[in-house]
């Protein structure tokens, strides 16, 4: 294995990736290859803050291929796993001239699943898509991968080509595993095979933690046999982590149990009693959907679960379909020998009852230890038990696998305290490392306060917020992004902003993500107001964005359940929810919106934070030491003159 300095030393000046085109050597992204190596020298765990700039993918991706470690690399989205495996795993080896396999292994739901297109073909439901099908068909014979995406247009993304994906891929509910017919020329299978021999491995946080709990079972871990993890934009993984270590059961998931049963029922011809008791579970479900539009108003709110279930009325549907649900195990039990597809039915049923009864027994033994609660969805809805706190058992996830622990971002600490990130995740004996980011952001950027905003509770205060930010967006000639803590916020701003100014104003729902981005990059002067997606992951160097504007601080809107359960929770140890959850969570996710500002070293731009709480609490000096050392304006005129000066 290479030592620390080695690493620093190739990303150095004198180094190999100092020839590359755009590469620009920096201090801070040796120091943190170096501490890598080091956390692969002694096993370690290791917290890194990589302030924007840092270049922090290739600060961990020298040390993972010199390490000769087997490595799993996980990020936060499909896209960034394409990036990191198509364009930046391969520069960094070709550079490094270093060999061993390498993988990219996404969520199943990404490849095409031979058994179920089988199935596919001549359903009734499914005649629709008939010669779509037949186009998949064809395609099936000659792809290696089985990778959707080849499919183009074919599958694009409304909501008819998202009905056929579902029908072409799997699910861990719905794979038979091991037991398919199809199992070896599966392209799921081959994928995790290709996966478990590689080097290292690219994969995404869903899967990581899909991976731990064994949520396909029968595929081999992943993580068996790996010596080093590396988890990147790792601010994502204590909310991710506490859905996957919870339990939920959807309506859709019964749903769709009760109708692959009474296909297996069709198929056999002589199990009357299972397709009623299937149709059964279906009508009893049906009534649970409708008590969520009751409740929920078909939208996608959030409830404490004894709130939901309070009435009679409530309890009896919740009885029958928990009835209806252990009636169908039961039957389906003396048939598991019968074939693969009973088997699997049975399998899914006993697991979804084992999560209906955690949801809604008492258990006395978690109380205080998770939040049970509701969600609308589309079509119904889902139950949920979560846990509060992650960190126990995060930390028995190290212990069954342990090695070297990586987790860096740019937004971890709150100054130079870890407490709050390495607490959430029982991490407090890692090693902590914070890179500032080397951008010269006193000279690129400034930091305006405005003054006279009322308070953010005002009900005047969207429209006050439209009136300070319209002259610094006329100043600088666009190329803004207003971000906005929430729909209600987006919707009066966007409206507002959309009949006032001349630049062109693009408004989160018009159209995707991806081509509202494109748009905005395109345009050069256009104004993008969006909200929670648009705080991070989000990369649009040059002029195009030159104003970054956010509403209010993001603290989390209070009546989620799970905030609530975590809040109450820090009460009862006698702990302060503000200040140990409440504002660390709103600065990290306040510099993640600020850090879109400056993506470049030749970038130059102005962040306005509108909330005047900022100034006026004492707390907002923790606010603004969090952020990078900008010079700071407060009065409008100066803040239009860097504008137009930053914009001719
Ligand atoms: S093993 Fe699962 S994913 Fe693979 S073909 Fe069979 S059902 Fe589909």
């Amino acid at each position: 294995m290479s030592e620390p300095d080695d690493c620093a030393q190739l990303l150095g000046p004198a180094g190999p990736f100092a020839q590359l085109p755009g590469f620009a050597p920096r201090a801070a992204q040796q120091q943190m290859a170096a501490a890598i190596m080091q956390a692969y020298a002694q096993s370690r765990a290791l917290v890194v803050e990589a302030g924007t700039g840092t270049g922090k993918t290739y600060a961990y991706l020298v040390p993972a291929l010199l390490s000769g470690q087997r490595t799993l690399i996980s990020t936060g989205t499909r896209t960034l796993q394409d990036q990191l495996f198509h364009r930046d795993l391969p520069r960094v080896r070709e550079v490094l001239r270093t060999g061993g396999r390498i993988a990219l292994l996404k969520g199943r739901a990404n490849y095409l699943c031979l058994y179920r297109m089988k199935r596919a073909r001549g359903q009734a439901q499914l005649r629709w898509a008939e010669d779509r099908l037949r186009a998949v068909e064809d395609w099936a014979r000659r792809t290696q991968s089985g990778e959707l995406s080849e499919l183009g247009a074919l599958l694009g993304d409304d909501r008819e080509d998202e009905a056929l994906a579902r029908q072409i891929s799997s699910t861990a509910d719905n794979c038979l595993g091991s037991r398919c017919p199809d199992f070896e020329k599966c392209h799921v299978v081959a994928a995790r095979r290709a996966a478990q021999a590689a080097d290292v491995v690219v994969i995404n946080h869903h899967l990581l933690l899909a991976d731990f709990m064994l949520k396909d079972k029968g595929f081999g871990q992943i993580l068996s046999g790996v010596d080093a993890v590396i988890i990147d934009e790792a601010h994502q993984l204590p909310d991710l982590a506490a859905d996957f270590f919870g339990r939920r059961v959807s309506t859709r998931q019964l749903q769709e149990l009760a109708r692959d049963v009474l296909l297996e029922t069709n198929n056999c011809g002589d199990l009357p009693q299972l397709a009623e008791t299937a149709q059964r579970l279906s009508a009893d479900v049906t009534q649970l959907e409708q008590l969520f539009i009751a409740v929920l108003g078909g939208g996608a709110a959030r409830l404490p679960l004894p709130r939901f279930a309070q009435g009679p009325a409530q309890h009896r549907v919740l009885d029958l379909v928990g009835e209806s649900l252990s009636a169908l195990r039961q039957q389906l039990a003396p048939l598991e020998e019968r074939n693969a597809e009973l088997a699997a039915v049975l399998e899914r049923a006993a697991n979804l009852l084992e999560s209906w009864n955690h949801v809604l027994d008492e258990a006395p033994e978690e109380e205080g230890k998770e939040v049970r609660w509701v969600e609308g969805l589309l079509r119904g809805g889902s139950l949920n038990a979560t846990p509060i706190e992650v960190a126990e058992d995060f930390r028995r996830m190290r212990e069954r696998y342990p090695g070297t622990w990586v987790f860096t971002s740019a937004t971890l600490a709150l100054g130079e305290d870890f407490t709050h990130y390495q607490r959430a995740l029982g991490l407090e004996e890692a090693d902590a490392l914070k890179l500032d980011s080397p951008f010269d952001y006193a000279q690129q950027a400034r930091l305006y306060l405005p003054r006279g905003l009322p308070e953010p509770n005002d009900p005047g205060y969207s429209l006050a917020v439209c009136n300070a930010i319209t002259p610094l967006i006329q100043a600088g000639g666009g190329g803004a992004f207003v971000l906005c803590t929430s729909h209600r916020a987006l919707r009066q701003i966007g409206e507002r902003l959309g009949t006032t100014l001349r630049q062109r104003v693009l408004v989160q729902g018009q159209d995707s993500r991806s081509a509202l981005l494109d748009a905005f990059a395109e345009d050069g002067n256009a104004v993008l107001v969006g909200t929670a997606s648009f705080w991070e992951g989000v990369d649009v160097k040059g002029r195009a964005l030159r104003l970054v504007i956010i509403d209010r601080l993001p603290f989390a809107a209070p009546g989620d359940p799970v905030y609530e359960a975590r809040i109450e929770a820090i009460r009862r140890r006698g702990g302060t929810p503000f200040f140990e959850l409440q504002l660390p969570e709103a600065i990290v996710m306040l510099r993640q919106g600020a850090g879109r500002l400056i993506r470049d070293p030749s970038d130059r731009g102005l962040l306005m934070l509108c909330d005047p709480r900022i100034t006026q609490k004492s707390y907002g000096r923790r606010v603004l030491a969090s952020l990078p050392p900008m010079p700071q304006l407060r009065e409008a005129e100066a803040a239009c003159a860097f504008l137009k000066e930053i914009s001719a």
